[in-house]
């Protein structure tokens, strides 16, 4: 059977040597503290699987020990108190106080062997919860990851995109402060595709993606990813003039990153066209309807020949 790590706290030291000696020969591990603060210091240094606990100690009681240590850490590790007297109140006191099991001193062997046994298959148990419980949280970091991120750029998807935005929209109409949102299309991606293969194509959003983030990195920029081709930018606290910069410095982002695009009929590299809308908003506004309008500016953007941005007048 597997060995379990024992602190074993007892005030009188040729007990606690005897009992040590044959908790080790049992093939255990064994930590001893001679009274109760020592055990309180050195149960979080150790780690045990198992407490054995003397009830009668000089500074502080068995009992105290156990409810300091049940108070102190959530996690459940068995404590058997040990002690000379073996009468009803006594055995059902331990337990109140957050023992799991008595053991009378001298203690029997076939008796220390057996409830050492049971302890065995509690600590396997435990230690089997504490990997699945990690494992629980790594897959729901996984998932709450994926619940929000888009897979090939790593933006927010459009679930959370919607969501922020959504937020956005009902922070701005409490604080009557403008807003903008910038709806952004690669141009000619079907022709990029098409020649270049859909690898390249992917590799080319990731590097859009990656621009994009570093261009708007600042607190109160969004950017995710609206559809295939397509990225999303939510700007808080953001005026109209301050949005068609933001729109140049894109524009410009864009041109310097010089990707190649031969087969475009608008330049000689990857392009965007951006729609952009900047208000106040009322806080009545949907996620739907902002998306509606700013994408007629966007299809505007396109009739003007792509590779520009079009900004709402008004709304
Ligand atoms: P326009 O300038 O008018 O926007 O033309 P376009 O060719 O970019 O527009 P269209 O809507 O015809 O084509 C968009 C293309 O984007 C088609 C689709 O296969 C591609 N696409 C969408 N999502 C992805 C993706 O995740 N990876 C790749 N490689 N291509 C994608
Ligand atoms: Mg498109
Ligand atoms: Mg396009």
């Amino acid at each position: 059977m597997a060995s379990i790590k024992i602190l074993l706290v007892d005030d009188v030291q040729i007990e606690r040597l005897q009992l040590s000696i044959r908790l080790e020969r049992l093939g255990h591990e064994v930590v001893t503290a001679a009274n109760g603060t020592e055990a309180i210091e050195k149960y979080p240094l150790v780690s045990p699987d198992l407490v054995l606990l003397d009830v009668s100690m000089p500074d502080m009681s068995g009992h105290e020990v156990a409810k300091e240590l049940r108070n102190s850490y959530p996690e459940w590790v068995p404590i058997i108190f040990l002690s000379g007297h073996d009468e009803p109140e006594m055995i059902a006191k331990a337990i109140d106080m957050g023992g799991d099991d008595y053991l009378v001193k001298p203690v029997d062997k076939m008796v220390l062997q057996a409830k050492l046994k049971a302890m065995q298959r509690i600590a396997e148990m435990r230690h089997k919860l504490a990997e699945a419980t990690v494992k629980l949280e790594k897959a729901n970091l996984q998932l709450s990851k994926q619940a929000t991120e888009d897979g090939l750029t790593g933006l927010v998807n459009r679930r959370c995109l919607d969501y922020r935005l959504q937020e956005a929209l009902s922070m701005h109409g409490r604080n009557g402060l403008p807003m903008t949102i910038l709806l952004i299309d690669v141009d000619h991606f079907k022709a990029y595709n098409d020649n270049y293969g859909h690898i390249e194509g992917d590799n080319c959003l990731k590097k859009l993606a990656e621009t994009l983030k570093t261009t708007f990195c600042r607190a109160g920029e969004l950017v995710g990813r609206y559809g295939g081709e397509e990225f999303c930018i939510v700007i808080s606290n953001c005026d109209r003039d301050s949005a068609i910069e933001h729109c140049q410095r894109l524009h410009e982002a864009v041109y310097e990153m010089a990707m190649p695009h031969a087969f475009s009929s608008t330049s000689d590299r990857v392009t965007v066209s951006q729609g952009m809308l900047a208000w106040v908003p009322t806080g009545l506004e949907t996620v739907e309807n902002i998306y509606g309008l700013v994408d007629r500016y966007l299809y505007k953007a396109k009739q003007h020949g792509r590779n520009c941005y079009v900004a709402a007048e008004f709304i």
